[in-house]
């Protein structure tokens, strides 16, 4: 398993820097301001407005709406990619009352979206920061829109697991690429500085106690501080690649679990912050995915065929699970499946009602892998995985009744219900891996770093996966970007203040 996990890492990176190139980022000025040499390292030191730590979804919105506020700002990155967990997400984002769910005619509020949320998160999130999402949500997606120039799907929305409505505004091409791709070349077109491979290690503070500054070491081992005039923003995501770190808080999520999050998230920010008093809520609420690749822990998006009307079965041929369910419950249920494993069926029916065709290659891949096979009849499908066919047929049998009455009397699936009769027959063999943590620094409304007293620490902000009180217990699909994008910007903003 571990070596699998090192194999599935380095395929993540291969990946975040192909995306990169892709991007086209050059390098961007600096404001360097003094320059020593200690040793064989060099000694720097330059200032801004702000420093930004992360370079993923919170960090680029929180840099670029700084920016468009007129801010000097520098954005750190340790990785030699932009991109963090944001760019290996779906990008789909969450966000009631847009042009998109006027156009489909979907019925939609703040108040339901809210409480989707709240309640999805086992009623213990920080209700005004969820207050903020909810009323942020349509702006943020607006911005992305407008300002980034990010493309969406016009005529077609998400429904994630435990959501009310579809709701989840969808880039073209369902990746997180789209998302990253443009906020890069925007902060690129707003000559923000960059400063790829360079780690931030510890946050600095004047006499009183403010946070004024960044201490950081490039690749070269280089030592730099960043000087920030107005404070520091950290956006370094959350710590679901950190084993020591997840089994400190919960014991439950030890090295057993393979990973779909970039090798980058560490838990860094918590760590900086929590030096200076910050506190931290929420820590051992830890998301697994449900539908991962077996051999790599990477999330597979084929087996998102699961939204689109595919029906999870065991090895016995059962269904064990509403398959709209919340992700945690979900993998759970799989979790307690013979060999932890679970198994995607649909049809071709169901494949062209899907958003399967934009990853072809991944299938491809699974294809060469042997977790999904692809057959004339189901027989011949669940042979390849040694599932038991009479038992399948009867469960296939029953729920296509389900579909024609259009009520799932067994696990009462929401959403429209898909009969499976039309070959090929696909199933995907999946299994959950650590997706996200929904712990981290405590915020208020303003973005502010709470610390265990109770009070902001002066200049310090945080965004994103490194926060914590906006999820609860468990984070609804779509909502992480909707997060990174709505408080990058609060954070921003409070900050300009
Ligand atoms: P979010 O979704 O909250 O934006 P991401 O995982 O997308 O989180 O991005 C966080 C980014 O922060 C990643 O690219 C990660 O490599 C970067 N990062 C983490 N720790 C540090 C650090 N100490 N210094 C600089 N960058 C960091």
């Amino acid at each position: 398993m571990r070596n699998l996990k090192k194999i599935s890492i380095l395929f993540l990176v291969m990946i975040l820097a192909l995306s990169l190139i892709a991007c086209g980022e050059k390098a961007p000025e600096t404001n360097e301001e003094e320059n020593t040499t200690a040793g064989n390292v060099e000694v720097q030191e330059e200032t801004y407005d702000v420093v930004v730590i992360g370079g993923g979804g919170a960090g680029l919105s929180a840099a670029i709406e700084l920016k468009s506020l007129g801010a000097d700002v520098v954005l750190l990155e340790k990785m030699p990619f932009l991109g963090g967990n944001t760019i290996i997400s779906g990008g789909e984002l969450n966000a009631p009352e847009t042009w998109i769910q006027e156009k489909l005619g979907i019925e939609d509020s703040i108040e339901q979206y809210k409480e989707d949320t709240l309640k999805g998160g086992d009623n213990i999130a920080d209700e005004a920061l969820v207050d903020v999402l909810a009323n942020k949500a349509r702006e943020a997606v607006e911005w992305l829109r407008d300002e980034v120039k990010v493309s969406f799907r016009e005529d077609y929305l998400m429904q994630f697991g435990g959501h009310s409505v579809p709701r989840a505004a969808y880039p073209q091409g369902g990746s997180g690429d789209e998302l990253i791709g443009k906020l890069a070349q925007k902060a690129e077109e707003l000559e923000i500085p960059i400063k790829k491979e360079t780690k931030a290690e510890e946050l600095l503070t004047d006499g009183e106690g403010r946070v004024n500054g960044v201490k950081a070491v490039d690749k070269d081992g280089n030592e730099i501080t960043f000087h920030a005039n107005k404070g520091v923003i950290i956006a370094t995501g959350g710590f679901g690649a950190n084993v020591e770190m997840r089994t400190k808080y919960n014991a439950e999520y030890d090295d057993r679990y393979m990973i779909t999050v970039q090798p980058g998230s560490m838990g860094d920010g918590i760590i900086m912050a929590e030096k200076l008093g910050a506190d931290l809520v929420d820590m051992e609420h830890i998301q697994t995915y449900p539908t991962c690749n077996p051999a790599t822990g990477i999330l597979s998006y084929v087996a998102d065929t699961r939204f689109d009307g595919a029906i999870l079965v065991n090895k016995e041929g059962q269904r064990f699970v509403e398959e709209l369910d919340r992700r945690d419950v979900i993998s759970k249920a799989i979790l307690a499946q013979t060999d932890g494993m679970a198994y995607l069926v649909w049809d071709e029916t169901i494949k062209e009602n899907s958003q399967m065709h934009n990853f072809m290659d991944e299938f491809e891949q699974l294809v060469n892998q042997e977790m999904i096979i692809k057959a004339d009849t189901l027989e011949e499908a669940a042979a390849f995985f040694d599932i038991d066919i009479t038992e399948l047929e009867k469960t296939i049998g029953r729920y296509n009744e389900y579909a024609e009455k259009g009520k799932d009397e067994e696990f009462n699936r929401r959403g429209d219900i898909i009969g499976l009769t039309k070959a090929p027959y696909y199933i995907q063999k999946v299994t959950p891996a650590i997706h996200h943590t929904m712990g981290g620094l405590k915020i208020d409304t303003e973005a502010r770093v709470i610390d265990t007293n109770g009070n902001p620490i002066p200049g310090l902000y945080a965004a994103g996966e490194v926060t914590g009180g906006i999820h609860g217990a468990n984070r609804l699909g779509g909502n992480a970007i909707t997060d990174i994008v709505v408080f990058g910007r609060v954070a921003a903003q409070s900050i300009m203040k």
